[in-house]
Protein backbone atom coordinates (compact mmCIF):
# COMPACT_ATOMS: atom_id res chain seq x y z
CA UNK A 1 0.00 0.00 0.00
CA UNK A 2 1.76 3.58 -0.55
CA UNK A 3 0.68 6.32 1.71
CA UNK A 4 -0.02 10.26 0.74
CA UNK A 5 1.62 11.46 3.86
CA UNK A 6 3.06 9.11 6.71
CA UNK A 7 3.49 9.67 10.42
CA UNK A 8 6.41 8.79 12.55
CA UNK A 9 5.62 9.04 16.15
CA UNK A 10 8.30 8.13 19.06
CA UNK A 11 5.46 6.89 21.20
CA UNK A 12 1.78 6.23 20.96
CA UNK A 13 -0.25 9.26 21.58
CA UNK A 14 2.48 11.77 20.04
CA UNK A 15 0.80 11.51 16.47
CA UNK A 16 -2.39 12.58 17.91
CA UNK A 17 -1.41 15.31 20.37
CA UNK A 18 1.42 16.51 17.64
CA UNK A 19 -1.22 16.20 14.63
CA UNK A 20 -4.27 14.46 14.94
CA UNK A 21 -5.99 17.09 13.87
CA UNK A 22 -3.67 17.57 10.27
CA UNK A 23 -4.20 13.61 10.14
CA UNK A 24 -8.04 13.86 10.42
CA UNK A 25 -8.14 16.66 7.60
CA UNK A 26 -6.24 14.82 5.12
CA UNK A 27 -7.88 11.67 5.59
CA UNK A 28 -11.12 13.79 5.06
CA UNK A 29 -9.35 15.52 2.14
CA UNK A 30 -9.18 12.01 0.49
CA UNK A 31 -5.57 11.26 1.29
CA UNK A 32 -3.92 8.15 2.84
CA UNK A 33 -2.30 8.24 5.53
CA UNK A 34 -0.81 5.72 8.02
CA UNK A 35 1.05 6.08 11.72
CA UNK A 36 4.19 4.22 12.54
CA UNK A 37 5.43 4.28 16.36
CA UNK A 38 8.59 3.99 16.79
CA UNK A 39 8.02 2.16 20.40
CA UNK A 40 5.69 0.71 22.40
CA UNK A 41 5.41 3.17 25.42
CA UNK A 42 6.63 0.75 27.46
CA UNK A 43 8.40 3.11 29.78
CA UNK A 44 5.02 5.18 30.37
CA UNK A 45 4.29 5.40 34.36
CA UNK A 46 0.59 4.67 33.71
CA UNK A 47 -0.41 1.70 31.58
CA UNK A 48 0.81 -1.64 29.61
CA UNK A 49 2.11 -2.33 26.26
CA UNK A 50 -1.79 -3.99 25.59
CA UNK A 51 -3.38 -1.44 26.93
CA UNK A 52 -1.66 1.22 24.66
CA UNK A 53 -1.39 -0.85 21.91
CA UNK A 54 -5.80 -1.28 22.27
CA UNK A 55 -5.91 2.68 22.72
CA UNK A 56 -3.66 2.94 19.88
CA UNK A 57 -5.84 1.03 17.56
CA UNK A 58 -9.00 2.80 18.59
CA UNK A 59 -7.44 6.36 18.08
CA UNK A 60 -6.50 4.84 14.46
CA UNK A 61 -9.79 4.21 13.82
CA UNK A 62 -10.85 7.48 14.92
CA UNK A 63 -8.57 9.18 12.68
CA UNK A 64 -9.53 7.15 9.55
CA UNK A 65 -5.85 6.15 8.81
CA UNK A 66 -5.11 3.46 6.34
CA UNK A 67 -2.47 1.60 8.73
CA UNK A 68 -0.95 1.96 11.79
CA UNK A 69 2.02 -0.25 12.76
CA UNK A 70 4.61 -0.17 15.43
CA UNK A 71 8.65 -0.59 14.73
CA UNK A 72 9.37 -2.32 18.72
CA UNK A 73 12.46 0.30 19.16
CA UNK A 74 13.07 0.72 22.97
CA UNK A 75 11.37 3.26 24.82
CA UNK A 76 13.58 6.20 26.53
CA UNK A 77 16.61 3.97 25.28
CA UNK A 78 16.44 4.31 21.14
CA UNK A 79 19.29 5.81 19.12
CA UNK A 80 19.53 7.69 15.95
CA UNK A 81 22.21 4.77 14.99
CA UNK A 82 22.15 2.71 11.63
CA UNK A 83 19.88 0.13 13.35
CA UNK A 84 17.07 2.27 13.95
CA UNK A 85 18.03 4.10 10.97
CA UNK A 86 17.36 1.02 8.85
CA UNK A 87 14.06 0.00 10.67
CA UNK A 88 12.89 3.58 9.75
CA UNK A 89 14.08 3.41 6.17
CA UNK A 90 12.41 -0.09 5.52
CA UNK A 91 9.44 1.34 6.73
CA UNK A 92 9.25 4.73 4.62
CA UNK A 93 10.19 2.15 1.45
CA UNK A 94 7.26 0.35 1.87
CA UNK A 95 5.03 3.18 1.74
CA UNK A 96 6.34 5.30 -0.05
CA UNK A 97 4.88 8.21 1.43
CA UNK A 98 5.26 11.97 0.01
CA UNK A 99 5.09 13.66 3.20
CA UNK A 100 6.39 12.39 6.12
CA UNK A 101 5.52 13.82 9.64
CA UNK A 102 7.97 13.37 12.50
CA UNK A 103 8.38 14.64 16.05
CA UNK A 104 9.08 17.97 17.58
CA UNK A 105 13.02 18.84 17.18
CA UNK A 106 13.40 19.23 20.63
CA UNK A 107 10.64 18.54 23.65
CA UNK A 108 10.31 17.87 27.35
CA UNK A 109 10.59 14.29 26.71
CA UNK A 110 14.00 13.04 25.42
CA UNK A 111 12.84 10.41 22.80
CA UNK A 112 11.05 13.38 21.04
CA UNK A 113 14.03 15.26 19.65
CA UNK A 114 15.86 11.48 19.11
CA UNK A 115 12.68 11.05 17.08
CA UNK A 116 12.83 13.93 15.08
CA UNK A 117 16.52 13.49 14.05
CA UNK A 118 15.85 9.58 13.72
CA UNK A 119 13.40 10.40 10.95
CA UNK A 120 14.74 13.45 8.86
CA UNK A 121 18.21 11.11 8.46
CA UNK A 122 16.80 7.72 7.78
CA UNK A 123 14.20 9.59 5.19
CA UNK A 124 17.66 10.83 3.37
CA UNK A 125 19.02 7.76 3.90
CA UNK A 126 16.13 5.62 2.01
CA UNK A 127 16.79 7.77 -1.00
CA UNK A 128 20.40 6.24 -1.33
CA UNK A 129 20.19 3.22 -3.43
CA UNK A 130 23.31 1.21 -2.04
CA UNK A 131 21.93 1.08 1.31
CA UNK A 132 19.61 -1.66 0.85
CA UNK A 133 17.12 -3.65 2.61
CA UNK A 134 14.39 -6.01 2.42
CA UNK A 135 10.88 -6.39 2.85
CA UNK A 136 8.89 -8.90 5.26
CA UNK A 137 8.92 -11.36 2.22
CA UNK A 138 12.63 -10.99 1.60
CA UNK A 139 11.72 -8.89 -0.81
CA UNK A 140 14.55 -6.05 -2.03
CA UNK A 141 12.70 -2.88 -1.68
CA UNK A 142 13.20 -0.10 -4.10
CA UNK A 143 14.80 3.06 -2.53
CA UNK A 144 12.68 5.88 -1.57
CA UNK A 145 13.04 9.40 -0.75
CA UNK A 146 10.05 11.74 0.35
CA UNK A 147 9.64 15.00 -0.63
CA UNK A 148 9.06 17.17 2.62
CA UNK A 149 9.87 16.21 6.30
CA UNK A 150 7.41 18.49 8.49
CA UNK A 151 8.53 18.36 12.43
CA UNK A 152 5.00 18.48 14.23
CA UNK A 153 5.16 20.07 17.80
CA UNK A 154 3.77 18.78 21.04
CA UNK A 155 4.63 20.09 24.46
CA UNK A 156 6.85 22.65 24.67
CA UNK A 157 6.13 25.62 22.46
CA UNK A 158 8.25 26.20 19.32
CA UNK A 159 7.93 28.71 16.65
CA UNK A 160 5.98 27.43 14.05
CA UNK A 161 7.20 27.65 10.49
CA UNK A 162 3.40 27.23 8.94
CA UNK A 163 0.62 26.29 10.75
CA UNK A 164 -2.12 24.11 9.30
CA UNK A 165 -5.54 25.10 10.08
CA UNK A 166 -7.78 21.92 11.81
CA UNK A 167 -10.73 23.88 13.16
CA UNK A 168 -13.28 21.73 11.80
CA UNK A 169 -11.26 18.44 12.78
CA UNK A 170 -10.59 19.62 16.42
CA UNK A 171 -13.42 17.29 17.61
CA UNK A 172 -11.45 14.08 15.96
CA UNK A 173 -8.22 15.00 17.26
CA UNK A 174 -9.89 15.49 20.73
CA UNK A 175 -11.72 12.17 20.72
CA UNK A 176 -8.57 10.40 19.15
CA UNK A 177 -6.41 11.47 22.36
CA UNK A 178 -9.25 10.21 24.73
CA UNK A 179 -8.89 6.95 22.98
CA UNK A 180 -5.89 6.57 25.34
CA UNK A 181 -7.62 6.33 28.60
CA UNK A 182 -4.83 5.24 30.65
CA UNK A 183 -2.83 8.17 29.65
CA UNK A 184 -4.52 11.65 30.21
CA UNK A 185 -7.12 12.66 33.36
CA UNK A 186 -9.22 10.11 34.58
CA UNK A 187 -10.58 10.81 38.16
CA UNK A 188 -11.45 7.16 38.41
CA UNK A 189 -7.69 6.15 37.88
CA UNK A 190 -6.16 4.79 40.80
CA UNK A 191 -2.68 5.03 38.73
CA UNK A 192 0.02 7.54 39.35
CA UNK A 193 -0.47 11.11 38.23
CA UNK A 194 1.76 12.22 35.82
CA UNK A 195 2.94 15.26 33.92
CA UNK A 196 -0.10 14.39 30.82
CA UNK A 197 -2.00 12.93 33.28
CA UNK A 198 -2.64 16.27 34.96
CA UNK A 199 -6.03 18.03 33.84
CA UNK A 200 -4.25 21.14 33.32
CA UNK A 201 -2.39 18.92 30.03
CA UNK A 202 -5.25 18.53 28.23
CA UNK A 203 -6.28 22.29 28.28
CA UNK A 204 -2.60 23.21 27.14
CA UNK A 205 -3.19 21.21 24.35
CA UNK A 206 -6.74 23.19 23.70
CA UNK A 207 -5.11 26.72 24.01
CA UNK A 208 -2.09 26.06 22.28
CA UNK A 209 -4.59 24.64 19.18
CA UNK A 210 -6.65 27.95 19.83
CA UNK A 211 -3.45 30.67 20.12
CA UNK A 212 -2.14 28.75 16.76
CA UNK A 213 -5.59 28.69 14.59
CA UNK A 214 -6.28 32.29 15.99
CA UNK A 215 -2.93 33.08 14.42
CA UNK A 216 -4.10 32.22 10.85
CA UNK A 217 -7.95 33.43 11.28
CA UNK A 218 -9.33 30.27 12.17
CA UNK A 219 -10.69 28.36 15.22
CA UNK A 220 -8.06 25.80 15.66
CA UNK A 221 -4.18 24.86 14.55
CA UNK A 222 -1.38 22.69 14.30
CA UNK A 223 2.24 24.30 14.12
CA UNK A 224 4.92 22.73 12.20
CA UNK A 225 8.67 23.22 11.44
CA UNK A 226 10.97 22.39 8.34
CA UNK A 227 14.79 21.74 8.72
CA UNK A 228 14.60 22.53 4.95
CA UNK A 229 12.58 25.09 2.93
CA UNK A 230 9.43 24.12 1.35
CA UNK A 231 8.38 25.58 -2.07
CA UNK A 232 4.88 26.62 -3.00
CA UNK A 233 4.20 26.89 -6.63
CA UNK A 234 2.32 30.10 -6.41
CA UNK A 235 1.34 32.86 -3.78
CA UNK A 236 -2.00 31.83 -3.38
CA UNK A 237 -0.76 28.68 -2.13
CA UNK A 238 -0.18 30.53 0.97
CA UNK A 239 -2.97 31.92 2.87
ZN1 LIG B 1 5.94 10.97 23.40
Amino acid sequence: MKLDILVLAAHPDDAELGCGGTIAKHVAMGKKVGIADLTRGELGTRGTVETRREEAAKSAEVLGVAVRTNLNLKDGFFQNDIESQLEVVKVVRKYKPQIVLANAIRDRHIDHGKGASLAFDACFLSGLAKIETVDEDGKKQDPWRPISVYHYIQSDFIEPHFIVDVSSHWETKMNAIRCFKSQFFDPSSKEPETYISKPGFLKMVESRGIELGHSIGGTYGEGFTVRRYPGVNNLFDLL
